[in-house]
């Protein structure tokens, strides 16, 4: 058994939970910019608690995914992965021993659960993103990028699940009240993905075992629900199932069924 679940997603705070094996559970959880109340609360309605949690990963330093990674880790004696270079641009926060440095490529055993991250383009040191899996099912996590390189969809060809970053909707973005520099940084090359960008990947993944694709990290001005879904769904053409992660609210559990 493979899935995951949001806890929260955009500017505000991200943090995903995913889940792997049989009557022993491992857990991990991707990125900590939620604070130890709220993820809280949100891992209680998920009927879990922080000491659930295996493992934690941070996907780069910027403070809607690491804000909280150290006091959290540190309290509960949760093991941290994350690249050197988002620790050194963080600076170099003690972690003590639980801190592990992780790079593209070079896979992580959790036990049940094989962790691959692999490097993307954001205007963060060291950024990475990451696929799971747990021999027999695989799933995605990205978000935080500015564009699809190659390799990252040929990370993501055998997922099933995949949680997908659908930032901002372009139109939105140029009329929004953001100044041109930001609206230029958002847009760029090592930005945030548009609706399109995010339509344009589940297009070339469907042709794959893709089941669902869990729209994520949706700017609040930018952007609107309705709008990634639409875009995924069109390009999915009722290949795969669609939802869409609330700020708030996250999401579901999103199981990746079958072999
Ligand atoms: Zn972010
Ligand atoms: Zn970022």
């Amino acid at each position: 058994m493979l899935r995951l679940r949001s806890l929260g997603s955009g500017s505000t705070g991200n943090a995903t939970l995913v889940e792997a094996g049989g009557l022993r559970k491992r857990r991990l959880l991707v990125d900590c910019g939620l604070g130890p109340k709220v993820l809280q609360s949100r891992l209680a309605r998920a009927g879990l608690d922080l000491a659930d949690i295996d493992a934690m990963l941070i996907t780069h330093e910027h403070q809607d995914h690491m804000a909280h990674a150290q006091r959290i880790a540190t309290r509960h004696g949760i093991p941290v992965w994350m690249s050197e270079g988002s620790w050194r641009a963080s600076g170099e926060a003690d972690y003590g021993k639980l801190l592990s440095f992780c790079a593209d490529g070079q896979a992580i055993d959790l036990g049940d659960m094989q962790v691959t991250p692999f490097a993307v383009p954001h205007d963060a040191r060291e950024p990475l993103q990451l696929c799971c899996s747990d021999g027999r099912h695989r799933l995605g996590v990205l978000t935080d990028l500015g564009h699809v390189p190659a390799e990252v969809t040929q990370h993501l060809a055998h997922c099933q699940v995949l949680l997908l970053e659908c930032n901002h909707d372009l139109g939105l973005l140029g009329q929004s009240a953001y100044p041109q520099f930001l609206k230029r940084r958002i847009a760029g090359d090592r930005g945030h993905l548009s609706n399109d960008q995010a339509a344009a990947l589940a297009a070339a993944l469907k042709t794959g075992p893709l089941q669902h694709v869990v729209a994520a990290h949706l700017s609040r001005t930018s952007n609107r629900p309705e709008l990634a879904a639409q875009a995924l769904r069109k390009a999915l053409g009722g290949k795969a199932d669609v939802s869409v992660a609330d700020a708030i609210e996250g999401s579901a559990w999103i199981e990746a069924q079958g072999a």
